[in-house]
This record gives C-alpha cells, structure tokens and sequence, in this order.
C-alpha cells in the first residue's frame, strides 16, 4: 500500500516517495511565543503528529525526522515582554516571557497526545544562519540593502507565487496601501531590519552598521536548512501561512540554493471555527487549548479535532466534544486490552492522505465487532492511548457537598413560596461562593451545576 498525500503546491494527491527513505524528513512551522496557543493551533500540531506517527509506523521509528520550530524573536513577544515586565530590561523580560510560554505549549500538547519533534529549534539560535543565507541572496542578486533594511526583490524570482497561485500583477494589486519608503516594489518583503538600541538586536549582514533582527520569513528557511538540508520531504502548517509566509520561506530558500523545490510536499491544515463562527477576541470566543483542557480530557480533544478530514475546515462545538466522550465511553474496554496489529482498513484511511474521520469510523466498526485487540493498535497509532494517559492533567476537580447543595436548594424553594426574594438571593449568593450554579426552569423546576 502506498502513502498518498495531498500536495499544495501542484494541487494534486500524489504517491509520497521520501528522497531518502532511511531519512524521511519533515517541518512544521511552530508557536510564537508570547501567549497561550488557542484551540486553533492545536489542529495543526495534532494532524501533524498523526503523520509523524504514521511515517513512523510505515519507515521505522528512527528513519523520521521531525523539526517543528519555536519563534521566540517578533515584535508581538517584545510588546508583551514590556507589558508583562515594565521594570526588568527589555531583554531579561523577553526571555521570561518566552520561556514561560514555551512550557505552557509544551504542557498544552503534551495533554493531547503529541510526541516531541525530534528537534525544536529556537530562531535565536539560529540567527548566524538567516546572516548567511541573506549574505547568498544578496550576492546572487535576489536581495537589496535600503535604509539598513534587507530586502528579497519578489521580481527577480520567474515563479514567485507559485504555491499560493497568485501572480505578481494580482499580488500588487491588493498591496497598494502604504508602502515601506525602503521597498522597491510593494510585494518585497523583509528579510533583516533595524533594531533600536532598546530592542533585540545582533550584528547585521552584508556590512550593514546598525544590529538588527530578522524577518518572520527568514527563520524557516534557517532552521529548515540547519536542520533537514536544503531540500526536505514534508513542509507543513495551517492553510493562514500559504502566504505569504510559505511562499517566501520557498522564494529565500530556492533562491539562496539555486534548488527547484525546498519542499516537495506542501501540506495544509484548513481553518478551525468556534460554534459557526469565525474564532476572534472581539466575538468573545476566543478558546485557548488550556480552556478546553480545564474540562475535558485530552484525548476527547483530540478525538474530536480527528473527526473531520484535515484539509476541511472544523466547526469546533461543544456537542462534538459530547459525542466523543460517548465514542470514547464505548472504547473504554479496549484501552485495557494488549494491542494486536491496526487493521487494513484502518491503516487503508490513514495512506489516504490521512484520512482520519474513515480511520474513526473504523474504530466504531472494531468496536462493533468486539476485535479489542486491533481496535486497541489503531487507537495507539492516532496517539490517543498518550493522550489519554496525560490528558486530564488540568482538568479542575469542583468537588461540592451534595447534601449541603440540596439542603440550601429546598431552603431556597421554601424562601421563594413565601415570595422572599432577599433570602433567596442570599442562598443564591451562598451557593455561588460553593462554585454552584443554579437555573430556574421554564417548567417551575431548578436545577444546578458546576461553575466552569
Ligand atoms: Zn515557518
């Protein structure tokens, strides 16, 4: 059986051949440090790991390399750094914040299941590396030097747009608003800037006097490079980062190393909606992965992230999580059982450009059929036994005297026959210092709950 996958770049499900199949080689673009990961970027992290795992299944467990990377140099980190820590120099409060948000991710997907890449690395600490390839790309003509800034000149290169299927001309068109004094065309995009004294900096390439930092961009192609070689097999990240930031990751690397391909397969997660709606701060259902974690076990997320095809976008709904829980409840006797080997057609799903809602559907179907043993090696092989095992780590235990919430419900009920609303505001109150909420019924009953 073959692995075929979907390739953004010809946009089409091709056979996956790996250039070396002693050294299959993957990268995914990884967090940037500054806040807790939202539920969206758990998707990428956990179809990605499917994948890892399933490489790993098809090649052996060594012949996969896995580089996910950590972005902790960006404007965003240095804004909250002077936020969170005003009086600790800029630096030192960078490096709290990024360090503690670094662990927070790393708890976060551990909970869900996920195995460690084999190498996460930091883009500072790869910073000698973006200096040499932009030092290549200015020599060989593909970058220019203006007002201290580095730029790569999106013209010079003939397929500029290729994975995003955009041409220059329409690219233009959209980017007309306020242009960087320092650019020659709107489309260029930074590969090295300036730094004030009060912000990040290191020595600057191609002899420029000012220290400065790096473009967003430039880090991939770094630690890409450092790390699994010019050309790779896998480069993956949500369907948001076709462009610009896969397009110019692949504009620098090729060009810097005259290849035709950095990748040669480009893989994409689709978008992640809350309840219908488009996930945003300002709609007030913004979730960050922790939040889930608070009230529901890992391996339930995960099952419900894998429920839909990783290319399709995801409506992210309470009643999914539901319906996994009761997947999950069905399953529960296989968990305890010695693993067998995944079945055909469950393995068949997975070479189908990771087809996980088939894969699932298997499980409900091994599960019918009482084979525990298989359905136990497939629920392995999507990682949620880990998931499983770590998962509950944040979940807040309320534990509440039932009795003393059912003597203070019937006190309630008394106060509010004899239409004393003061005392049943006060047991109210009482009852939500225990962590109880309570709702009165359209059909006269009232019920109560846990706070979440
Ligand atoms: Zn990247």
């Amino acid at each position: 059986m073959e692995l075929r996958l979907y390739n953004t770049l010809t946009k089409e499900k091709e056979v996956f051949q790996p250039l070396d199949p002693a050294r299959v080689r993957m990268y995914v673009c990884g967090p940037t440090v500054y806040d807790f990961a939202h539920i969206g970027n758990a998707r990428p992290v956990i179809v990605f790991d499917v994948l890892y795992r399933l490489l790993r299944h098809l090649y052996g467990e060594g012949k996969v390399k896995y580089v996910r990377n950590i972005t902790d140099v960006d404007d965003k980190i240095n804004a909250r750094a002077a936020e969170e820590y005003p009086k600790l120099p800029l630096n030192e409060a960078i490096r709290l914040v990024t360090e503690k948000t670094e662990n927070q991710f790393h708890d976060d997907v551990d909970a869900l299941g996920c195995l460690r890449p084999d190498v996460e690395p930091r883009a500072t600490e790869h910073i000698g590396e973006m200096r040499d390839l932009i030092e290549r790309l200015v020599k060989a003509g593909f970058a220019y030097i203006e007002q201290e800034h580095v730029l790569f000149e999106v013209g010079k290169m003939a397929d500029y747009g290729k994975l995003a299927r955009r041409s220059l001309d329409e690219m233009e068109a959209g980017a007309r608003v306020e242009v960087a004094p320092y650019k020659r065309n709107p489309m260029d995009f930074v590969l090295w800037k300036p730094s004030k004294p009060n912000e990040p900096g290191w020595p600057s390439p191609s002899g420029i006097k000012t220290p400065g930092r790096p473009g967003w961009h430039i880090e991939c192609s770094a630690m890409s490079w450092k790390h699994l070689g010019e050309t790779f097999d896998i480069h993956g990240g949500g369907i948001d980062l076709v462009f610009p930031h896969h397009e110019n990751e692949i504009a620098q690397s090729r060009c810097a190393f005259h290849t035709p391909v950095m990748a040669k397969t480009w893989m994409h997660n689709g978008f992640l909606q809350v309840e219908g709606e488009k996930m945003s701060k300002s709609l007030g259902n913004f979730i960050t992965i922790r939040e889930v974690l608070r009230t529901r076990p890992g391996n339930l997320v995960r099952l419900s992230m894998l429920k839909t095809h990783y290319r399709q976008p995801i409506d992210w709904t309470v009643q999914s999580l539901n319906e996994s829980q009761w997947a999950w409840a069905d399953w529960a006797s296989a968990l305890k059982t010695p693993a067998s080997k995944p079945s055909e057609e469950f393995i068949g799903a997975l070479l189908d450009d990771l087809n996980t809602p088939r894969a699932v559907a298997e499980l409900h179907s091994l599960s019918k059929k009482g084979d525990l043993p298989a359905l136990k090696a497939c629920i392995d092989l999507l990682g949620l036994t880990e998931a499983s095992e770590r998962g509950g780590v944040f979940i807040t235990n309320i534990s509440v005297d039932q009795v003393k919430v059912e003597e203070l419900m019937t006190l309630r009920h008394v106060a509010r026959e004899r239409k004393d609303w003061k005392e049943s505001d006060r047991i109210r109150d009482e009852l939500k210092a225990m962590g109880v909420v309570i709702k009165d019924n359209k059909d006269g009953t009232t019920t109560w709950e846990i706070a979440r």
